[in-house]
């Protein structure tokens, strides 16, 4: 089977705008950008939703909301301020079964998010 497309951007198969990488973690632009800044941060190991998490995967996650910070602070939007969204399942819209953090800044969002 084919492996998802987020592990093709992992193992390089397919081009993003990648703007960090680590050992554990990679974060790209999204190609469909919903904000001025729209970085998708994801585990390189295939966990295919939030609701596959278990305690081992507790250090991983407090990674990524760190490396959400950082690049928060590379961006520019520490200040002005930004959203961390992880769709999960079918009512949330997530159409990529791999998980991954949307980093969302740059201008004012709504709330309620529809
Ligand atoms: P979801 O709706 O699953 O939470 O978000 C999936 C996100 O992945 C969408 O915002 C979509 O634009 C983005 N996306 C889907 N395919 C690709 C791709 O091949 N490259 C990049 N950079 N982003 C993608
Ligand atoms: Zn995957």
């Amino acid at each position: 089977m084919d492996k998802c497309i987020f592990c093709q951007i992992i193992e390089h198969k397919i081009p993003a705008q990648i703007v960090l990488e680590n050992e554990e973690i990679i974060a790209f632009r999204d190609i469909n950008p919903q904000a001025p800044v729209h970085i998708l941060i994801i585990p390189k190991k295939h966990i295919s939703s939030l609701i596959e998490l278990n305690k081992n995967h507790d250090e991983l996650i407090g990674q990524i909301c760190r490396v959400a910070k950082e690049l928060a602070k590379k961006e520019s939007i520490d200040s002005s301020g930004f959203r961390l969204v992880v769709n999960t399942g079918p009512n949330a819209g997530q159409a990529v079964n791999h998980i991954h953090f949307h980093l969302l800044g740059g201008r004012k969002l709504k709330w309620p998010p529809g």
